[in-house]
Protein backbone atom coordinates (compact mmCIF):
# COMPACT_ATOMS: atom_id res chain seq x y z
CA UNK A 1 0.00 0.00 0.00
CA UNK A 2 1.53 3.44 -1.03
CA UNK A 3 1.65 5.92 1.87
CA UNK A 4 -0.43 8.50 0.72
CA UNK A 5 -3.32 8.60 -2.12
CA UNK A 6 -3.86 11.56 -3.81
CA UNK A 7 -7.08 12.28 -6.26
CA UNK A 8 -6.18 14.11 -9.22
CA UNK A 9 -8.30 15.30 -11.92
CA UNK A 10 -8.24 12.94 -15.82
CA UNK A 11 -5.88 15.39 -17.15
CA UNK A 12 -3.63 17.69 -15.20
CA UNK A 13 -1.58 20.14 -16.21
CA UNK A 14 2.40 19.82 -14.93
CA UNK A 15 2.57 22.95 -12.60
CA UNK A 16 -0.68 21.12 -10.50
CA UNK A 17 0.42 18.05 -10.53
CA UNK A 18 3.89 19.07 -9.20
CA UNK A 19 2.27 21.00 -6.56
CA UNK A 20 -0.14 18.04 -5.24
CA UNK A 21 2.90 15.81 -5.38
CA UNK A 22 5.29 18.70 -3.91
CA UNK A 23 7.63 18.16 -6.51
CA UNK A 24 9.98 21.12 -8.42
CA UNK A 25 8.40 21.72 -11.75
CA UNK A 26 11.41 21.64 -13.32
CA UNK A 27 12.31 18.02 -11.47
CA UNK A 28 8.93 16.75 -13.01
CA UNK A 29 9.21 18.20 -16.39
CA UNK A 30 12.97 16.40 -16.35
CA UNK A 31 11.17 13.05 -15.47
CA UNK A 32 8.38 13.90 -18.39
CA UNK A 33 11.28 14.43 -20.03
CA UNK A 34 13.02 11.11 -19.78
CA UNK A 35 9.86 9.70 -20.94
CA UNK A 36 9.64 11.55 -24.12
CA UNK A 37 7.23 13.64 -23.31
CA UNK A 38 8.63 17.66 -23.56
CA UNK A 39 6.30 19.31 -21.62
CA UNK A 40 5.97 23.26 -20.13
CA UNK A 41 4.50 23.78 -16.93
CA UNK A 42 1.00 24.77 -18.37
CA UNK A 43 0.83 21.48 -20.55
CA UNK A 44 -1.99 19.01 -19.47
CA UNK A 45 -1.03 15.50 -19.10
CA UNK A 46 -3.69 12.60 -18.62
CA UNK A 47 -4.23 10.78 -15.84
CA UNK A 48 -1.94 7.61 -17.13
CA UNK A 49 0.98 9.74 -17.90
CA UNK A 50 0.81 11.08 -14.26
CA UNK A 51 0.53 7.38 -12.60
CA UNK A 52 3.70 6.31 -14.78
CA UNK A 53 5.81 9.04 -13.80
CA UNK A 54 5.12 8.86 -9.99
CA UNK A 55 6.20 5.09 -10.41
CA UNK A 56 8.85 6.14 -12.26
CA UNK A 57 10.58 8.51 -9.68
CA UNK A 58 9.88 5.98 -6.85
CA UNK A 59 7.04 8.08 -4.63
CA UNK A 60 5.53 6.47 -2.09
CA UNK A 61 2.04 8.00 -3.59
CA UNK A 62 -0.85 6.27 -5.31
CA UNK A 63 -2.57 8.56 -7.92
CA UNK A 64 -6.68 8.20 -7.87
CA UNK A 65 -9.15 9.49 -10.78
CA UNK A 66 -11.54 12.17 -9.02
CA UNK A 67 -14.77 11.98 -10.66
CA UNK A 68 -15.52 14.22 -13.53
CA UNK A 69 -17.39 16.85 -12.38
CA UNK A 70 -21.36 16.91 -14.26
CA UNK A 71 -20.61 19.59 -16.72
CA UNK A 72 -18.05 17.84 -18.25
CA UNK A 73 -18.71 14.85 -21.10
CA UNK A 74 -22.05 13.12 -20.98
CA UNK A 75 -21.45 10.22 -23.52
CA UNK A 76 -24.38 9.66 -26.26
CA UNK A 77 -26.57 6.72 -26.13
CA UNK A 78 -27.05 6.03 -30.09
CA UNK A 79 -30.77 5.28 -31.33
CA UNK A 80 -32.11 2.44 -32.82
CA UNK A 81 -32.16 4.96 -35.87
CA UNK A 82 -28.39 5.95 -35.61
CA UNK A 83 -26.84 5.49 -39.04
CA UNK A 84 -23.27 4.52 -40.52
CA UNK A 85 -20.45 7.26 -40.08
CA UNK A 86 -17.05 7.44 -41.45
CA UNK A 87 -13.87 6.69 -39.36
CA UNK A 88 -12.78 9.58 -37.38
CA UNK A 89 -8.70 8.90 -37.38
CA UNK A 90 -5.85 10.39 -35.72
CA UNK A 91 -2.11 10.13 -37.03
CA UNK A 92 0.69 9.65 -34.29
CA UNK A 93 4.27 9.09 -33.60
CA UNK A 94 7.30 9.96 -33.00
CA UNK A 95 8.64 13.35 -34.63
CA UNK A 96 10.24 13.06 -37.59
CA UNK A 97 9.03 9.66 -38.56
CA UNK A 98 6.72 10.84 -41.00
CA UNK A 99 3.55 11.74 -40.16
CA UNK A 100 3.04 15.05 -42.00
CA UNK A 101 4.77 13.67 -44.88
CA UNK A 102 1.89 10.73 -44.87
CA UNK A 103 -1.16 13.09 -44.30
CA UNK A 104 -0.03 15.24 -47.26
CA UNK A 105 0.93 11.90 -49.12
CA UNK A 106 -2.90 10.86 -48.44
CA UNK A 107 -4.78 14.28 -48.59
CA UNK A 108 -3.02 14.81 -51.74
CA UNK A 109 -3.48 18.27 -53.09
CA UNK A 110 -6.04 18.99 -51.24
CA UNK A 111 -4.53 21.03 -47.93
CA UNK A 112 -2.38 22.95 -49.99
CA UNK A 113 -5.52 24.17 -51.88
CA UNK A 114 -7.53 24.65 -48.46
CA UNK A 115 -4.59 26.54 -47.18
CA UNK A 116 -4.43 29.17 -50.09
CA UNK A 117 -8.19 30.39 -49.23
CA UNK A 118 -6.81 30.90 -45.72
CA UNK A 119 -9.45 29.45 -43.66
CA UNK A 120 -8.17 26.16 -42.46
CA UNK A 121 -4.46 27.34 -41.85
CA UNK A 122 -5.54 26.54 -38.04
CA UNK A 123 -7.67 23.30 -38.73
CA UNK A 124 -5.73 19.94 -37.99
CA UNK A 125 -8.69 17.75 -38.81
CA UNK A 126 -8.77 16.91 -42.94
CA UNK A 127 -10.99 14.47 -44.64
CA UNK A 128 -9.83 12.27 -47.68
CA UNK A 129 -12.17 9.75 -49.94
CA UNK A 130 -11.24 6.37 -51.07
CA UNK A 131 -13.28 4.11 -53.08
CA UNK A 132 -16.70 6.38 -52.33
CA UNK A 133 -15.67 6.53 -48.91
CA UNK A 134 -14.65 9.20 -46.24
CA UNK A 135 -12.25 9.38 -44.27
CA UNK A 136 -11.59 12.10 -41.23
CA UNK A 137 -8.12 12.50 -40.32
CA UNK A 138 -7.01 14.08 -37.74
CA UNK A 139 -3.33 15.82 -37.08
CA UNK A 140 -2.56 15.75 -33.47
CA UNK A 141 0.14 18.36 -33.07
CA UNK A 142 1.64 17.29 -29.49
CA UNK A 143 1.10 16.17 -26.38
CA UNK A 144 -1.34 18.50 -24.95
CA UNK A 145 -3.68 17.37 -27.87
CA UNK A 146 -3.48 13.65 -26.68
CA UNK A 147 -4.62 14.72 -23.19
CA UNK A 148 -7.72 16.90 -24.14
CA UNK A 149 -8.60 14.28 -26.64
CA UNK A 150 -8.18 12.16 -23.93
CA UNK A 151 -10.01 13.91 -21.12
CA UNK A 152 -13.22 15.17 -23.20
CA UNK A 153 -13.64 12.78 -26.16
CA UNK A 154 -11.68 9.31 -25.76
CA UNK A 155 -14.66 8.13 -27.75
CA UNK A 156 -13.44 10.54 -30.55
CA UNK A 157 -10.63 8.82 -32.31
CA UNK A 158 -11.63 5.47 -33.83
CA UNK A 159 -9.15 4.27 -35.54
CA UNK A 160 -4.90 5.67 -34.57
CA UNK A 161 -2.52 4.95 -37.27
CA UNK A 162 0.74 4.80 -35.40
CA UNK A 163 3.66 6.19 -37.70
CA UNK A 164 7.15 4.34 -37.47
CA UNK A 165 9.93 4.90 -39.63
CA UNK A 166 11.43 1.64 -41.20
CA UNK A 167 15.34 3.17 -40.73
CA UNK A 168 14.57 4.24 -36.91
CA UNK A 169 12.30 2.08 -34.94
CA UNK A 170 10.21 2.69 -31.70
CA UNK A 171 10.67 5.88 -30.18
CA UNK A 172 9.01 7.21 -27.11
CA UNK A 173 6.41 9.25 -28.71
CA UNK A 174 5.86 5.89 -30.67
CA UNK A 175 5.41 4.54 -27.24
CA UNK A 176 2.90 7.25 -26.13
CA UNK A 177 0.79 6.90 -29.30
CA UNK A 178 0.30 3.05 -28.00
CA UNK A 179 -0.62 3.73 -24.85
CA UNK A 180 -3.11 6.93 -25.87
CA UNK A 181 -4.37 4.63 -28.68
CA UNK A 182 -5.02 1.86 -25.83
CA UNK A 183 -6.56 4.31 -23.00
CA UNK A 184 -9.11 6.01 -25.99
CA UNK A 185 -9.71 2.55 -26.58
CA UNK A 186 -9.05 3.11 -30.97
CA UNK A 187 -8.03 0.79 -33.10
CA UNK A 188 -4.45 0.38 -34.19
CA UNK A 189 -2.58 0.53 -37.55
CA UNK A 190 0.74 0.63 -37.77
CA UNK A 191 2.62 2.74 -40.78
CA UNK A 192 6.34 1.95 -41.20
CA UNK A 193 7.19 4.64 -43.33
CA UNK A 194 10.14 4.89 -45.49
CA UNK A 195 10.26 1.85 -46.50
CA UNK A 196 12.24 3.17 -49.99
CA UNK A 197 15.38 3.94 -47.15
CA UNK A 198 18.10 1.45 -47.69
CA UNK A 199 18.15 1.66 -44.59
CA UNK A 200 14.76 0.57 -43.82
CA UNK A 201 14.40 -2.63 -41.78
CA UNK A 202 10.43 -3.16 -41.08
CA UNK A 203 11.07 -6.62 -39.83
CA UNK A 204 12.70 -5.12 -36.44
CA UNK A 205 9.97 -2.76 -36.01
CA UNK A 206 7.36 -5.20 -36.27
CA UNK A 207 9.76 -7.63 -33.62
CA UNK A 208 10.06 -4.73 -31.37
CA UNK A 209 6.33 -4.08 -31.58
CA UNK A 210 5.69 -7.15 -31.19
CA UNK A 211 7.88 -8.24 -28.33
CA UNK A 212 7.76 -5.06 -26.32
CA UNK A 213 4.61 -3.72 -26.68
CA UNK A 214 2.41 -6.26 -27.59
CA UNK A 215 1.52 -5.87 -30.96
CA UNK A 216 1.55 -8.58 -33.06
CA UNK A 217 1.54 -8.15 -36.90
CA UNK A 218 -1.53 -9.67 -38.26
CA UNK A 219 1.28 -12.06 -40.82
CA UNK A 220 2.25 -13.38 -37.47
CA UNK A 221 -0.81 -14.46 -36.69
CA UNK A 222 -1.75 -11.44 -34.77
CA UNK A 223 -4.82 -9.29 -34.43
CA UNK A 224 -2.54 -5.91 -35.41
CA UNK A 225 -2.39 -4.57 -39.20
CA UNK A 226 0.51 -3.02 -40.25
CA UNK A 227 1.26 -1.20 -43.38
CA UNK A 228 4.96 -1.02 -45.32
CA UNK A 229 4.69 2.72 -46.78
CA UNK A 230 6.79 5.31 -48.21
CA UNK A 231 4.99 8.69 -47.92
CA UNK A 232 7.68 9.77 -50.19
CA UNK A 233 7.11 7.44 -53.34
CA UNK A 234 3.26 6.94 -52.07
CA UNK A 235 4.01 3.08 -51.92
CA UNK A 236 1.45 1.69 -49.44
CA UNK A 237 -0.52 4.73 -49.24
CA UNK A 238 -3.66 3.46 -50.62
CA UNK A 239 -3.34 -0.13 -49.00
CA UNK A 240 -2.86 1.63 -45.48
CA UNK A 241 -6.57 3.31 -46.18
CA UNK A 242 -8.12 0.17 -47.25
CA UNK A 243 -7.00 -1.47 -43.82
CA UNK A 244 -7.85 1.35 -42.11
CA UNK A 245 -11.35 1.32 -43.16
CA UNK A 246 -11.35 -2.50 -42.99
CA UNK A 247 -10.90 -1.56 -39.29
CA UNK A 248 -13.43 0.82 -39.06
CA UNK A 249 -15.93 -1.53 -40.91
CA UNK A 250 -15.28 -4.58 -38.37
CA UNK A 251 -16.56 -1.42 -35.57
CA UNK A 252 -19.75 -0.73 -37.22
CA UNK A 253 -19.56 2.71 -36.42
CA UNK A 254 -22.31 4.41 -35.95
CA UNK A 255 -23.87 8.00 -35.51
CA UNK A 256 -27.52 10.18 -34.83
CA UNK A 257 -28.29 12.09 -37.44
CA UNK A 258 -31.94 13.61 -35.96
CA UNK A 259 -30.60 14.60 -32.82
CA UNK A 260 -29.40 18.26 -31.91
CA UNK A 261 -25.59 18.42 -32.92
CA UNK A 262 -23.39 17.88 -30.52
CA UNK A 263 -19.19 17.36 -30.81
CA UNK A 264 -15.54 18.76 -29.92
CA UNK A 265 -13.40 22.11 -29.80
CA UNK A 266 -10.69 20.99 -31.96
CA UNK A 267 -9.24 24.64 -32.56
CA UNK A 268 -10.07 28.31 -31.52
CA UNK A 269 -8.62 31.49 -32.21
CA UNK A 270 -9.52 35.41 -32.85
CA UNK A 271 -9.38 36.62 -36.58
CA UNK A 272 -9.66 40.46 -37.40
CA UNK A 273 -13.24 41.21 -38.98
CA UNK A 274 -14.30 37.78 -37.96
CA UNK A 275 -14.25 37.33 -34.26
CA UNK A 276 -13.69 33.77 -32.85
CA UNK A 277 -13.14 31.15 -35.02
CA UNK A 278 -13.80 27.69 -33.91
CA UNK A 279 -12.97 24.18 -35.54
CA UNK A 280 -15.53 21.32 -34.73
CA UNK A 281 -15.52 18.10 -35.37
CA UNK A 282 -19.34 17.63 -35.33
CA UNK A 283 -20.15 13.78 -34.03
CA UNK A 284 -23.72 13.56 -33.28
CA UNK A 285 -26.63 15.18 -35.26
CA UNK A 286 -26.23 17.74 -38.23
CA UNK A 287 -24.63 20.90 -37.66
CA UNK A 288 -26.48 23.90 -39.89
CA UNK A 289 -25.86 27.66 -39.56
CA UNK A 290 -27.97 29.82 -37.30
CA UNK A 291 -27.66 27.09 -34.48
CA UNK A 292 -27.30 28.33 -31.01
CA UNK A 293 -24.07 26.52 -29.26
CA UNK A 294 -22.50 26.03 -25.88
CA UNK A 295 -18.82 25.06 -25.64
CA UNK A 296 -17.47 25.25 -22.09
CA UNK A 297 -17.85 29.06 -21.28
CA UNK A 298 -18.58 30.22 -24.48
CA UNK A 299 -22.01 30.33 -26.18
CA UNK A 300 -22.83 32.05 -30.25
CA UNK A 301 -24.80 31.32 -33.07
CA UNK A 302 -23.31 30.03 -36.14
CA UNK A 303 -23.08 32.65 -38.34
CA UNK A 304 -21.03 30.91 -41.24
CA UNK A 305 -20.22 27.71 -41.57
CA UNK A 306 -16.99 26.43 -43.72
CA UNK A 307 -15.68 22.79 -44.51
CA UNK A 308 -12.16 21.79 -44.36
CA UNK A 309 -11.15 23.18 -47.68
CA UNK A 310 -12.31 26.83 -46.40
CA UNK A 311 -15.45 26.47 -48.95
CA UNK A 312 -19.10 27.50 -47.42
CA UNK A 313 -21.04 24.62 -46.06
CA UNK A 314 -24.78 24.32 -45.71
CA UNK A 315 -24.66 21.55 -43.34
CA UNK A 316 -22.26 19.54 -41.71
CA UNK A 317 -22.97 15.90 -40.33
CA UNK A 318 -21.33 13.31 -37.94
CA UNK A 319 -17.61 13.06 -38.67
CA UNK A 320 -16.62 16.10 -40.20
CA UNK A 321 -14.59 18.90 -39.00
CA UNK A 322 -15.81 22.47 -40.20
CA UNK A 323 -14.70 25.75 -39.30
CA UNK A 324 -17.76 28.02 -37.59
CA UNK A 325 -17.63 31.99 -36.20
CA UNK A 326 -20.08 33.40 -34.17
CA UNK A 327 -19.13 32.56 -30.79
CA UNK A 328 -18.79 35.66 -28.39
CA UNK A 329 -15.92 34.27 -26.97
CA UNK A 330 -13.02 31.46 -27.46
CA UNK A 331 -14.21 28.32 -26.07
CA UNK A 332 -11.36 25.92 -25.07
CA UNK A 333 -9.82 22.89 -27.36
CA UNK A 334 -11.49 20.08 -26.02
CA UNK A 335 -14.70 21.69 -24.95
CA UNK A 336 -17.91 19.70 -26.16
CA UNK A 337 -20.25 21.74 -27.81
CA UNK A 338 -23.71 21.02 -28.33
CA UNK A 339 -26.81 22.98 -29.57
CA UNK A 340 -28.82 24.27 -27.01
CA UNK A 341 -32.56 25.89 -27.38
CA UNK A 342 -32.58 29.66 -26.33
CA UNK A 343 -29.91 32.20 -24.86
CA UNK A 344 -30.81 31.89 -21.72
CA UNK A 345 -30.10 28.24 -21.55
CA UNK A 346 -27.20 28.61 -23.27
CA UNK A 347 -26.44 31.53 -20.46
CA UNK A 348 -27.29 29.06 -17.82
CA UNK A 349 -25.14 25.99 -19.12
CA UNK A 350 -22.16 28.56 -19.26
CA UNK A 351 -22.60 29.88 -15.85
CA UNK A 352 -22.81 26.21 -14.65
CA UNK A 353 -19.48 25.38 -16.52
CA UNK A 354 -17.59 28.37 -14.92
CA UNK A 355 -18.44 27.66 -11.62
CA UNK A 356 -17.50 23.96 -11.58
CA UNK A 357 -14.09 25.19 -13.09
CA UNK A 358 -13.39 27.72 -10.42
CA UNK A 359 -14.25 25.53 -7.96
CA UNK A 360 -11.73 22.98 -9.64
CA UNK A 361 -8.98 25.39 -9.78
CA UNK A 362 -9.73 26.94 -6.38
CA UNK A 363 -9.05 23.56 -4.90
CA UNK A 364 -5.48 23.37 -6.65
CA UNK A 365 -4.93 26.61 -5.05
CA UNK A 366 -1.24 27.61 -3.71
CA UNK A 367 0.10 29.83 -0.98
CA UNK A 368 2.20 32.27 -1.47
CA UNK A 369 5.13 30.70 0.24
CA UNK A 370 5.06 27.63 -1.95
CA UNK A 371 4.60 29.74 -4.97
CA UNK A 372 8.13 31.58 -3.84
CA UNK A 373 9.60 28.12 -2.83
CA UNK A 374 8.95 26.67 -6.60
CA UNK A 375 9.84 29.71 -8.29
CA UNK A 376 13.01 29.52 -6.76
CA UNK A 377 13.58 25.90 -7.54
CA UNK A 378 12.24 26.07 -10.79
CA UNK A 379 15.33 28.39 -11.73
CA UNK A 380 18.02 25.70 -11.02
CA UNK A 381 19.85 25.17 -14.47
CA UNK A 382 17.66 26.12 -16.73
CA UNK A 383 18.15 25.30 -20.45
CA UNK A 384 17.97 27.65 -23.30
CA UNK A 385 17.21 25.86 -26.22
CA UNK A 386 17.62 27.73 -29.37
CA UNK A 387 17.53 26.57 -33.05
CA UNK A 388 19.76 28.57 -35.61
CA UNK A 389 19.08 29.69 -39.12
CA UNK A 390 21.32 31.87 -40.67
CA UNK A 391 22.10 32.72 -44.63
CA UNK A 392 26.09 31.82 -44.74
CA UNK A 393 28.14 29.42 -42.75
CA UNK A 394 30.33 32.60 -41.73
CA UNK A 395 26.96 34.50 -40.06
CA UNK A 396 25.68 30.99 -38.73
CA UNK A 397 29.29 30.07 -36.90
CA UNK A 398 29.56 33.89 -35.17
CA UNK A 399 25.73 33.92 -34.14
CA UNK A 400 26.73 30.92 -32.51
CA UNK A 401 30.07 32.54 -31.48
CA UNK A 402 28.23 35.63 -30.09
CA UNK A 403 25.85 33.65 -28.03
CA UNK A 404 27.53 31.32 -26.06
CA UNK A 405 29.84 34.20 -24.95
CA UNK A 406 26.41 34.89 -22.79
CA UNK A 407 27.26 34.86 -19.46
CA UNK A 408 24.57 33.95 -16.93
CA UNK A 409 26.96 32.97 -14.54
CA UNK A 410 26.30 29.29 -15.07
CA UNK A 411 22.54 29.41 -14.37
CA UNK A 412 21.45 28.84 -17.75
CA UNK A 413 22.66 26.57 -20.00
CA UNK A 414 22.52 28.16 -23.54
CA UNK A 415 21.77 24.56 -25.44
CA UNK A 416 21.99 24.93 -29.52
CA UNK A 417 19.38 22.00 -30.35
CA UNK A 418 19.76 22.27 -34.39
CA UNK A 419 21.97 24.97 -36.41
CA UNK A 420 21.95 25.43 -40.16
CA UNK A 421 22.29 27.46 -43.13
CA UNK A 422 19.55 28.34 -45.20
CA UNK A 423 15.41 29.37 -44.58
CA UNK A 424 13.73 28.26 -41.45
CA UNK A 425 11.69 24.55 -42.17
CA UNK A 426 8.83 23.03 -41.50
CA UNK A 427 11.51 20.58 -39.25
CA UNK A 428 12.78 23.22 -37.41
CA UNK A 429 9.62 24.28 -36.76
CA UNK A 430 8.47 20.73 -35.41
CA UNK A 431 12.38 20.65 -33.35
CA UNK A 432 10.50 24.01 -31.40
CA UNK A 433 6.86 22.62 -30.34
CA UNK A 434 7.73 22.54 -26.88
CA UNK A 435 7.07 25.60 -25.92
CA UNK A 436 11.09 26.01 -24.75
CA UNK A 437 12.95 26.31 -27.69
CA UNK A 438 13.33 29.17 -29.79
CA UNK A 439 14.38 29.35 -33.63
CA UNK A 440 16.72 32.26 -34.20
CA UNK A 441 17.08 33.17 -38.21
CA UNK A 442 19.21 35.64 -39.04
CA UNK A 443 18.88 37.09 -42.30
CA UNK A 444 17.10 34.32 -43.88
CA UNK A 445 12.99 33.93 -44.66
CA UNK A 446 10.05 32.19 -42.87
CA UNK A 447 8.19 31.04 -45.99
CA UNK A 448 4.46 31.42 -45.48
CA UNK A 449 3.46 28.18 -45.11
CA UNK A 450 6.25 26.97 -42.68
CA UNK A 451 5.02 30.37 -41.09
CA UNK A 452 1.61 29.09 -40.84
CA UNK A 453 2.49 25.64 -38.88
CA UNK A 454 4.76 27.64 -36.89
CA UNK A 455 1.33 29.63 -35.75
CA UNK A 456 -0.66 26.44 -35.45
CA UNK A 457 1.85 24.78 -33.59
CA UNK A 458 3.13 27.70 -31.01
CA UNK A 459 6.24 27.61 -32.02
CA UNK A 460 8.47 30.86 -31.51
CA UNK A 461 10.72 32.21 -34.81
CA UNK A 462 12.33 34.88 -34.35
CA UNK A 463 14.23 36.49 -37.11
CA UNK A 464 16.64 39.34 -37.89
CA UNK A 465 19.53 41.06 -39.72
CA UNK A 466 21.29 42.93 -37.45
CA UNK A 467 23.63 40.55 -35.01
CA UNK A 468 23.41 42.79 -31.65
CA UNK A 469 19.60 42.68 -32.18
CA UNK A 470 19.43 38.93 -32.04
CA UNK A 471 22.11 38.88 -29.08
CA UNK A 472 19.78 41.35 -27.16
CA UNK A 473 16.77 39.42 -27.55
CA UNK A 474 18.73 36.17 -26.59
CA UNK A 475 19.75 37.87 -23.46
CA UNK A 476 16.49 39.50 -22.05
CA UNK A 477 15.23 35.89 -22.93
CA UNK A 478 17.73 34.10 -20.78
CA UNK A 479 17.07 37.42 -17.95
CA UNK A 480 13.27 36.23 -17.71
CA UNK A 481 14.64 32.70 -16.81
CA UNK A 482 17.17 33.79 -14.33
CA UNK A 483 15.69 33.00 -10.77
CA UNK A 484 14.49 36.35 -9.25
CA UNK A 485 16.54 37.43 -6.16
CA UNK A 486 14.79 37.78 -3.15
CA UNK A 487 16.18 41.00 -0.95
CA UNK A 488 15.54 41.91 2.73
CA UNK A 489 15.64 45.82 3.73
CA UNK A 490 16.56 46.00 7.02
CA UNK A 491 14.19 48.71 8.82
CA UNK A 492 14.63 48.64 12.63
CA UNK A 493 14.81 46.37 15.49
CA UNK A 494 13.56 46.03 19.19
CA UNK A 495 14.16 44.64 22.64
CA UNK A 496 11.39 43.22 23.91
CA UNK A 497 10.64 44.70 27.27
CA UNK A 498 7.57 42.61 27.88
CA UNK A 499 5.51 39.68 26.42
CA UNK A 500 1.88 39.68 27.27
CA UNK A 501 -0.27 37.32 25.73
CA UNK A 502 1.42 34.27 23.73
CA UNK A 503 -1.40 32.00 21.37
CA UNK A 504 -1.00 29.73 18.26
CA UNK A 505 -0.94 32.32 15.93
CA UNK A 506 -0.40 35.55 17.56
CA UNK A 507 2.26 37.33 20.01
CA UNK A 508 1.48 40.54 21.75
CA UNK A 509 4.17 42.23 23.42
CA UNK A 510 6.35 45.15 24.33
CA UNK A 511 9.59 46.89 23.68
CA UNK A 512 12.01 49.58 22.81
CA UNK A 513 12.64 50.44 19.39
CA UNK A 514 16.81 50.31 19.74
CA UNK A 515 17.47 51.44 15.92
CA UNK A 516 15.20 52.59 12.61
CA UNK A 517 11.71 52.39 13.03
CA UNK A 518 8.85 49.63 13.02
CA UNK A 519 5.64 49.72 11.73
CA UNK A 520 2.66 47.35 10.62
CA UNK A 521 3.30 44.68 7.82
CA UNK A 522 6.69 44.57 8.26
CA UNK A 523 8.68 41.18 8.50
CA UNK A 524 10.19 40.03 11.56
CA UNK A 525 13.00 37.69 12.92
CA UNK A 526 12.77 36.97 16.39
CA UNK A 527 16.18 36.42 18.26
CA UNK A 528 17.00 34.55 21.25
CA UNK A 529 20.66 36.28 21.36
CA UNK A 530 22.19 35.37 18.56
CA UNK A 531 19.81 32.36 17.98
CA UNK A 532 16.83 32.89 15.02
CA UNK A 533 14.03 31.69 17.00
CA UNK A 534 11.71 32.70 14.53
CA UNK A 535 9.71 34.88 11.80
CA UNK A 536 6.81 36.69 12.02
CA UNK A 537 4.99 39.69 10.87
CA UNK A 538 3.72 42.97 12.33
CA UNK A 539 0.21 43.35 12.11
CA UNK A 540 -0.56 46.27 14.60
CA UNK A 541 1.68 48.79 16.01
CA UNK A 542 0.54 50.83 19.56
CA UNK A 543 1.75 53.62 21.10
CA UNK A 544 0.56 55.26 24.90
CA UNK A 545 -2.27 52.40 23.86
CA UNK A 546 -3.49 53.71 20.45
CA UNK A 547 -2.58 52.30 17.03
CA UNK A 548 0.45 53.85 15.48
CA UNK A 549 1.54 54.01 11.84
CA UNK A 550 5.19 54.35 12.86
CA UNK A 551 7.24 54.33 16.14
CA UNK A 552 10.65 55.70 15.85
CA UNK A 553 13.81 54.81 17.78
CA UNK A 554 14.11 55.46 20.87
CA UNK A 555 10.24 55.32 22.07
CA UNK A 556 8.66 52.04 23.85
CA UNK A 557 5.62 50.84 21.61
CA UNK A 558 3.45 47.71 22.11
CA UNK A 559 2.74 44.74 18.93
CA UNK A 560 0.33 42.39 17.62
CA UNK A 561 2.50 39.96 15.68
CA UNK A 562 1.40 37.09 13.60
CA UNK A 563 3.16 33.60 13.60
CA UNK A 564 3.54 30.92 11.59
CA UNK A 565 3.82 28.19 14.49
CA UNK A 566 4.32 28.95 18.38
CA UNK A 567 7.45 30.72 19.22
CA UNK A 568 8.52 31.45 22.83
CA UNK A 569 9.87 34.80 23.20
CA UNK A 570 11.18 36.24 26.62
CA UNK A 571 11.88 39.64 27.88
CA UNK A 572 15.05 40.25 26.80
CA UNK A 573 15.25 38.93 23.40
CA UNK A 574 15.39 41.19 19.81
CA UNK A 575 13.19 41.50 16.97
CA UNK A 576 14.48 42.59 13.54
CA UNK A 577 12.16 44.55 11.47
CA UNK A 578 12.55 43.97 7.24
CA UNK A 579 11.02 43.83 4.18
CA UNK A 580 11.14 41.06 1.57
CA UNK A 581 11.03 41.97 -2.09
CA UNK A 582 11.54 39.37 -4.95
CA UNK A 583 13.75 41.25 -7.56
CA UNK A 584 13.67 40.10 -11.41
CA UNK A 585 17.85 40.32 -12.16
CA UNK A 586 19.45 41.36 -15.00
CA UNK A 587 22.91 40.11 -17.02
P1 LIG B 1 6.87 14.22 -38.75
O1 LIG B 1 7.71 14.98 -37.78
O2 LIG B 1 6.50 12.88 -38.21
O3 LIG B 1 5.67 14.98 -39.24
O4 LIG B 1 7.80 13.91 -40.00
P2 LIG B 1 7.87 14.61 -41.44
O5 LIG B 1 6.70 14.25 -42.25
O6 LIG B 1 8.18 16.05 -41.29
O7 LIG B 1 9.13 13.85 -42.02
C1 LIG B 1 10.42 13.97 -41.48
C2 LIG B 1 11.45 13.80 -42.54
O8 LIG B 1 11.41 12.49 -43.08
C3 LIG B 1 11.29 14.74 -43.71
O9 LIG B 1 12.56 15.17 -44.11
C4 LIG B 1 10.63 13.90 -44.76
O10 LIG B 1 10.95 14.33 -46.06
C5 LIG B 1 11.23 12.55 -44.49
N1 LIG B 1 10.32 11.46 -44.87
C6 LIG B 1 9.03 11.31 -44.48
N2 LIG B 1 8.52 10.19 -45.02
C7 LIG B 1 9.49 9.63 -45.77
C8 LIG B 1 9.56 8.45 -46.58
O11 LIG B 1 8.64 7.67 -46.72
N3 LIG B 1 10.77 8.20 -47.18
C9 LIG B 1 11.83 9.01 -47.03
N4 LIG B 1 12.95 8.67 -47.67
N5 LIG B 1 11.79 10.12 -46.29
C10 LIG B 1 10.65 10.44 -45.67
Amino acid sequence: MAEKILKIANSITVGELATVLDLSVTALIGELFKNGIAATINQRIDFETATIIVEELGLDVELQEKEAVAAERRTHELTDNATLRSPIVAVMGHVDHGKTSLLDAILGQKVADGEAGGITQHISAYQTVRNDRTITLLDTPGHEAFAALRQHGATLTDVVVIVVAADDGVKPQTVEAIRFARSANAKIVVAINKVDKEAANPQLVKTQLATEHNLNPEEWGGDVVMVEVSAKTGQGVDKLLDMVLLVADIEELKADIDVPAEGLVIEAHMETGRGAVVGLLVEQGILKPGALLVAGTAYGKVRTLHDFLGKTAKEAGPSTPVTVSGFKELPQFGDVFEVVKNEKEARTRVQAVRQEREKATASTNVTGADLLKRMTQEHEGQDFNVIIKADVQGSLTSVIDSLKLIDTGGEISLHVVSSGVGNITENDVRLATDGKTVIYGFNVSLPPAVKRLATRERAEVRIYDVIYELLDNARLSMEAMLAPEIVDTEIGALEVKGVFRTMKDEIIAGGLVTSGKVKPDLLVRMKHGNELIGEAKVTSVQREKTNAKEVFEGDMCGLNLEIQKKVVLEVGDTLEFFTREVVRRTL
